[in-house]
């Protein structure tokens, strides 16, 4: 069988530490964990075909979109009851103005948006929950800037375990906020960022005995990170040129690449893909660190930008994900909420909505590609990390009735103001 541990990220220090701890930092030095395997031996190709038949298989766990490659993330025991709501398994679909709009490049968009709660966290979070489940953990909890506690929510109510979770005090979407009511989740609204009620759930988490889900637990690495696994099913096993993702705490980056580099090791892929990180302007340190070439990242502390999960100034995987970045010889870009908005207009176009952060990931490849940074025409995937309606107030502020964009209309209910009304929407007289 194959052997999962836990080993401290940072070069000089290396620790491998008791697989059976929960921690979420190295005992030495304090750097980051990951989960690391010594793999069973085996034949990817052989491996593909396993895959591949357990889509057609009825077995809960062989649907899921996450534990259907198994053999990627063996840490718990064959026993262990998964806790799963069929997450993963989403589309891959082409794009027609939005890669012209961005480049011209050949864009693909994994949808993350069709997940059980909408959003790319459900694959971390059926990882990570399973793994509390099978630890006995009472509570779970995490700070969010929304997506994660939705699905935290979710994951714990179907595992019988309490969640609580801690937001910035009206900083959430409305959906995302109802999400986690709707699955019984505690709520407990504190301070005005996301950094800020993260520090102090830290900061309690020792003496409540709670379990953190948050995205240094390196378990949710290991569910987030099958997303590539997925990818390269669909696309036969050829990897693209570029895998562009948008950065908040950086998690999603970091799952990405490991993602990558494991496929690469094993024999799955033979070459890895460039990481994109886009991240928002108001919200960039990870940006500001790369293309400044600095050792360390310089916190933003009062993060801003409408596409509100990413709005994180203090993210808490960046090493992980710099590393990512040296692995593929990956990039990062930041864009304005002006050209997120633009992006997502554009994506509607073809008919695929996102949340605004997700959109980020548009506006970043088209500012690469006008830099020379991204060739013209080159094979790009975007992954919207988001659905639509999670942020439906984004949508209404910016599409109800203004001069330039006059889509939404209240009209009498008799025919001659209808008629008068549909003249002047649609441009020709009815
Ligand atoms: C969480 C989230 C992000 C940011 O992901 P990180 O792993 O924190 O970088 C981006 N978009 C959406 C929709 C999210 O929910
Ligand atoms: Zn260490």
């Amino acid at each position: 069988m194959s052997y999962a541990y836990l080993q401290c990220i940072e070069e000089s220090c290396r620790l491998r530490q008791d697989p059976k701890r929960d921690a979420y930092h190295c005992v030495a030095c304090g750097g980051l964990l990951e989960v690391k395997y010594d793999f069973d031996p085996f034949d990817p190709e052989e491996l593909r075909e396993t895959w591949h038949r357990r889509r057609l298989s009825g077995e809960p766990i062989d649907r899921s979109g996450v534990w259907r490659f198994r053999e990627l993330i063996p840490f718990v025991d064959p026993a262990t009851r998964i806790i799963s709501l069929s997450e993963g398994s989403t589309p891959l679909v082409g794009t027609r103005r939005a890669g012209y709009w961005a480049g011209p490049v050949h864009l693909t968009i994994k949808h993350q948006g069709n997940n059980p709660t909408g959003s790319f966290k459900d694959l971390g979070m059926t990882a990570c929950i399973t793994r509390a489940s099978s630890r006995n953990v009472r509570m779970v909890a995490c700070a969010s800037t929304g997506n994660t506690s939705s699905s935290m929510a979710a994951y714990a109510a179907r595992a019988g375990i309490k969640a609580l979770l801690f937001v910035p005090y009206r900083q959430i979407s409305a959906a995302k906020l109802a999400q986690a009511l709707d699955f019984g989740a505690i709520v407990v609204e504190v301070g005005d960022t996301f950094d800020q009620a993260f520090r102090l759930l830290r900061e309690i988490a020792p003496e409540l005995g709670l379990y953190l889900v948050n995205s240094v637990n390196p378990f949710r690495i290991e569910g987030q990170k099958t997303i590539v696994a997925e990818m390269m099913e669909q696309r036969a096993w050829r990897p693209p040129d570029y895998i562009v993702v948008p950065g908040g705490n950086l998690g999603n980056a970091s799952a990405v690449g490991k993602g990558l580099q494991e496929l690469l090791e094993l024999g799955f892929i033979e070459k890895i893909p460039r990481v994109v990180v886009v991240q928002a302007a108001g919200a960039n340190p990870f940006y500001q660190m790369i293309s400044s070439g600095l050792p360390d990242l310089i916190p933003v502390e009062d993060p801003n930008t409408q596409a509100t999960a990413i709005r994180i100034g203090r993210p808490a995987n960046w090493k992980k994900a710099r590393r990512v970045l040296e692995w593929t010889g990956g990039l990062s870009e930041s864009v304005t909420d002006e050209e997120i908005f633009e992006a997502k207009r554009v994506l509607a176009e073809d008919g695929v909505g996102c949340e605004p952060a997700s959109a980020a990931t548009i506006a970043g490849v088209r500012k690469l590609c006008r830099a020379g940074k991204i060739e013209r025409h080159a094979d790009v995937v975007a992954v919207l990390t988001g659905n639509q309606l999670k942020d439906t107030d984004y949508i209404m502020r910016h599409r109800s009735a203004s001069e330039e964009n006059r889509q939404r209309w209240c009209v009498e209910p008799n025919l001659d103001a209808l008629r008068r009304a549909l003249d002047q929407a649609l441009g020709v007289p009815v």
